[in-house]
């Protein structure tokens, strides 16, 4: 699983949603995420998740929590 979770508590007064409409499910390509009753965005399919961060980088207030798929090579000394 590659997004963690919508933090509620920072989607209850933001300004966005209230007001245009919260972004992140728009910014997600893989309908991983879904807008619910009053706008609150919820993990519809966290397993089709692919990283690609759009979603947390279209919040601006960090409340979507995204990590990377799979791990970074482990960089070494040549
Ligand atoms: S995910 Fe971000 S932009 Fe969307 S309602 Fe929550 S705080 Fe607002
Ligand atoms: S990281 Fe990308 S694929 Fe995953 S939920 Fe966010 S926008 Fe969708």
């Amino acid at each position: 699983m590659a997004i963690k979770k919508i933090a509620r508590n920072l989607c209850e007064p933001c300004s966005l949603r209230v007001g245009v409409g919260c972004p992140v499910a728009e910014s997600c390509h893989t309908d991983a995420i879904r807008l619910g009753e009053e706008g609150f965005p919820y993990i519809a399919y966290a397993d089709d998740c692919d990283s690609c961060f759009l979603c947390s980088l279209d919040c601006p207030n960090g409340a979507v929590e995204v990590s990377a798929r799979m791990a970074l090579p482990l960089l070494t000394k040549c």
